[in-house]
């Protein structure tokens, strides 16, 4: 029997891509998000890929959706190989004017979200003495970016998380790995390009622009060029890494 993977925020963005290209290397992959409607149209993509695909439209942060859905991907595929945790939000505000509600849903989804995925996981993965844990860093896990604090502060914890969590299941043969990623054209970075332009006196999609004026590689990176790290991550070819959260920025958070 194949691997099978569940990637969590699946419905569009970074975790769309994941998805597509975990199907596309021959895995059953299990597409989560809390848009419905996007995890029901992601699974008939894969489905035309020909390969098993569950849409599980669930939210992160709920511990009973989280468990209930690992059990159902496991009760239907008898087992889970590769969890991904890439479900995600940021939001744009001076750390002086965001509300103590605003930060805790950043941390509910970014850190409760993951904790709670790795968590019921890593459970299902010590019976079977392997498995993958992915979970989604970024750029904001290296450098804490101006009006994205909350954010920042959850993508540093992911970092902690990942190598902490990396000890403790590496003699079930698990390994926890993050990926992190700079710049990528999605939904997320529009909300930030549209959120950032009136602090920064810049019109739409002129912070896009200015950020992308640092990135090495001289372009906005696509949810494919995370995708193959992830693939790597999720297969055989990384078993001796573990605890690492890797940049896959095009080179704009070393300039
Ligand atoms: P990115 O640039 O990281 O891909 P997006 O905002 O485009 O950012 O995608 C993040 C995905 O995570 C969205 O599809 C969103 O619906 C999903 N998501 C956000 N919160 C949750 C949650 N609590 N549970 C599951 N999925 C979530």
């Amino acid at each position: 029997m194949g691997k099978v993977a569940i990637v969590t925020g699946a419905g569009r963005g970074i975790g769309k891509g994941i998805a597509l290209r975990l199907a596309k290397d021959g895995l059953d992959v299990v597409v989560n998000d809390i848009n419905a409607e996007n995890v029901n149209q992601v699974a008939k993509e894969i489905e035309a890929l020909g390969s098993n695909t569950m849409a599980i439209a669930a939210d992160v942060s709920n511990e009973k959706e989280v468990y209930a859905m690992v059990d159902e991907v496991v009760g239907k595929f008898g087992q889970l190989d590769v969890m991904v945790a890439n479900a995600g939000v940021a939001n744009v505000k001076l750390a002086i004017e965001m509300t103590a509600s605003e930060w805790d849903q950043i941390f509910a989804v970014n850190c409760r979200g993951m904790f709670l995925c790795d968590q019921a996981a890593a459970k299902q993965m010590i019976k079977q003495n392997s498995g993958k844990i992915i979970n989604c860093a970024s750029i904001a896990a290296h450098a804490g970016f101006y009006l994205l604090a909350a954010y920042s502060a959850t993508k540093f914890a992911v970092r902690g998380f990942t190598q902490a969590l990396a000890k403790e299941l590496g003699s079930y043969g698990i390994t926890v790995n993050a990926y992190c990623p700079g710049i990528v054209g999605t939904d997320m970075w529009e909300l930030i390009d549209e959120k950032m332009g009136p602090y920064l006196g810049l019109p739409k999609g002129e912070v896009l622009k200015e950020y992308s004026k640092l990135i090495t590689m001289g372009r906005v990176q696509t949810p494919d060029d995370v995708a193959c790290f992830v693939s790597y991550l999720a297969s055989a070819d990384s078993n001796y890494m573990t605890g690492q959260s890797v940049m896959i920025d095009g080179g704009i958070v070393m300039s």
